[in-house]
C-alpha cells in the first residue's frame, strides 16, 4: 500500500534525521551508511521506531 502523497517528505529517520525513501513495504534511511536503518510500514502506517527497525542485509 503506497504511503499518502507528501508523507515521505515530512518523515525523517528518528536515528539520524535523514530523509527516508519508500521501497516495497519499508522505509529506508538515506542517511550516512553507518545508519541506513530499514523501518517497517504496517497497514500503511510507518513505524519509525529504532527498536522496530532492522539493519539492511
Ligand atoms: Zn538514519
Amino acid at each position: 500500500m503506497p504511503l499518502e502523497a507528501g508523507l515521505l517528505e515530512i518523515l525523517a529517520c528518528p536515528a539520524c534525521h535523514s530523509p527516508l525513501r519508500e521501497e516495497a513495504d519499508e522505509l529506508i534511511c538515506t542517511g550516512a551508511t553507518e545508519c541506513g536503518l530499514v523501518y517497517p510500514v504496517r497497514d500503511g502506517i510507518p513505524v519509525l521506531l529504532v527498536d522496530e527497525a532492522r539493519r539492511p542485509s
